[in-house]
């Protein structure tokens, strides 16, 4: 069989993969341009509230704010969906903050899954707050309880923003008075209700005894999750804007087949190529994230690791280093998959696929936040052919295989293909992947893989 002549090529004249475009250049589309007829006016929005919004540059509402803001604002419980990315924060935020009344007591509390989201989300109700007399306290573990306890009975908060584990801490302790609270919010709400948080969510909501205004939002909530939800509210008015696709347009998305033992040269080979602005490299465990980021390291990538192994204050840390761009890559669990909000976030790599589908949508959702333009690209190893399937299923779209020249092909012993290189190969699960994908009545893009040294990459 004839060798590809590019597989003759020398392989370090890779060729550049050209970037998406970068977000920087691209303006958010909320930000662009200010819009007479809509901006917050038409919301019934506090001229505080509009204040602090024109001095933060919101100018215009996004989807969600526009659909779940006024319903909220009238005291009915809402169930919102948008995707990634699209403010939902300030969606619960501003009707929460417009409700809250100064020096009642503590009457909204807020639940999101982790540390980092707890602060993110808290410092955001700061910012949004910035015009009203309010408290808002984080309480989220990792951190001093005595501190918080201390807060909580000196200058006790209207807000509270947290994490399960840490308020039923509180709760425990006899620190948390929920007689005047009004307001509850489960950010990530199909990860709150999980089996893993579900009976600490039903633990804290139980012991809210007064009637009190819910608001559940997320980017993926399931039918099972939907009823579950529902079983805590009343006559909730639904919003969904996230239209029949989950992901956002603005992320380019491929997959890659990598065989296992090449997937760290695959990926260094594409950060050395694409050398993005700032990257999250997704791993299963805290164990791979470690070596991956070790061995970057030693590579010369400026990265760090973030996982649950590591002490809050580490945690913290690093995040800072990659929000301040000291870093250029994170290595991640998926700690880092849920709500975590940088901007600067160029590109994504599920460096192993996520097993949940769900979680894929939150993980690439770190990318092309609020208009901007993302590139994600996942690793899919031979076995986890069902896996994609699955994920594009959910996200009603297929993902592009790419064939590119900074994927590593060859495992680094197989010095006979060095010589001879192997036929191009179209692997069963990527047959079978068509077959059903098209059973599934999406409509499956033939794609002619031709050789597996084919370095051009197709752009949409
Ligand atoms: P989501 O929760 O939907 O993933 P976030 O609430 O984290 O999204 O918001 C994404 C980003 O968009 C944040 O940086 C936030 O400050 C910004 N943002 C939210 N609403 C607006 C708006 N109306 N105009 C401009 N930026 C906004
Ligand atoms: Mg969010």
């Amino acid at each position: 069989m004839e060798a590809s002549p590019s597989a003759e090529k020398p392989r370090r004249t890779r060729r550049r993969r050209k970037p998406a475009a970068k977000p920087e250049a691209s303006a958010p589309a909320v930000l662009a341009e200010v819009d007479p007829n809509s901006g917050f006016v038409p919301l019934g929005l506090s001229e505080d509230m509009q204040r602090t919004l024109a001095s933060i540059k919101f100018v215009n509402p996004s989807d969600i704010q526009r659909e779940l803001i006024p319903p909220a604002m009238q005291g009915l419980d809402c169930l919102g969906q948008a995707k990634t990315g699209t403010g939902k924060t300030a969606a619960f935020a501003i009707p929460m903050i417009e409700r809250v009344e100064p020096g009642a007591g503590m009457q909204a509390l807020v639940l999101v899954p982790t540390r980092e989201l707890a602060l993110q989300v808290g410092e955001h109700v700061q910012m949004l707050s910035a015009a009203h007399p309010l408290r808002t306290l984080l309480a989220y573990g990792g951190t001093r309880v005595g501190t918080q306890l201390k807060a909580l009975s000196d200058n006790p908060p209207e807000i509270l923003v947290g994490t399960p584990g840490r308020v039923l801490d509180l709760m425990s302790r006899g620190a948390l008075k929920f007689n005047n609270l009004r307001f509850a919010v489960l950010d990530e709400v199909d990860r709150m209700l999980d089996i893993g948080f579900r009976d600490d969510i039903r633990k804290i909501l139980k012991a809210i005894h007064r009637e009190h205004q819910t608001i559940f939002v997320s980017a993926t909530i399931n039918d099972e999750i939907r009823k579950l939800a529902k079983s805590f509210m009343r006559d909730p008015v639904e919003i969904n804007v996230s239209a029949d696709r989950l992901t956002v347009d603005e992320i380019e998305q491929d997959y890659v087949s990598v065989d296992p033992r090449d997937k760290y040269r695959t990926l260094l080979g594409f950060l050395r190529s694409e050398n993005p602005k700032l990257v999250i490299v997704f791993t299963r465990t805290k164990h791979a994230a470690r070596r991956v980021a070790e061995k970057l390291q030693h590579d010369g990538i400026k990265c760090m690791e973030i996982h649950g192994d590591l002490m809050q204050r580490k945690r913290e840390k690093v995040l800072s280093s990659f929000r301040s761009g000291r870093i250029q890559a994170l290595i991640a669990t998926d700690l880092a998959s849920r709500g975590l909000d940088v901007m600067e976030v160029s590109h994504i790599v599920n460096y192993d696929i996520p097993d949940d589908p769900s979680v894929y949508v939150h993980r690439i959702g770190r990318t092309a936040r609020m208009g901007a333009q993302g590139y994600a690209v996942t690793f899919v190893a031979r076995e986890d052919g069902k896996t994609l399937t699955e994920i594009e299923k959910l996200i009603n779209r297929q993902l592009k295989r790419l064939d590119a020249d900074w994927v590593v092909t060859r495992a680094p012993d197989a010095v006979e293909a060095e010589a001879k290189p192997m036929p191009p190969r179209r692997s069963e699960e990527v047959v079978n992947r068509d077959a059903s994908i098209e059973a599934q009545g999406i409509q499956a893009r033939r794609r002619t893989l031709g050789s597996r040294f084919r370095t051009a990459r197709r752009r949409r």
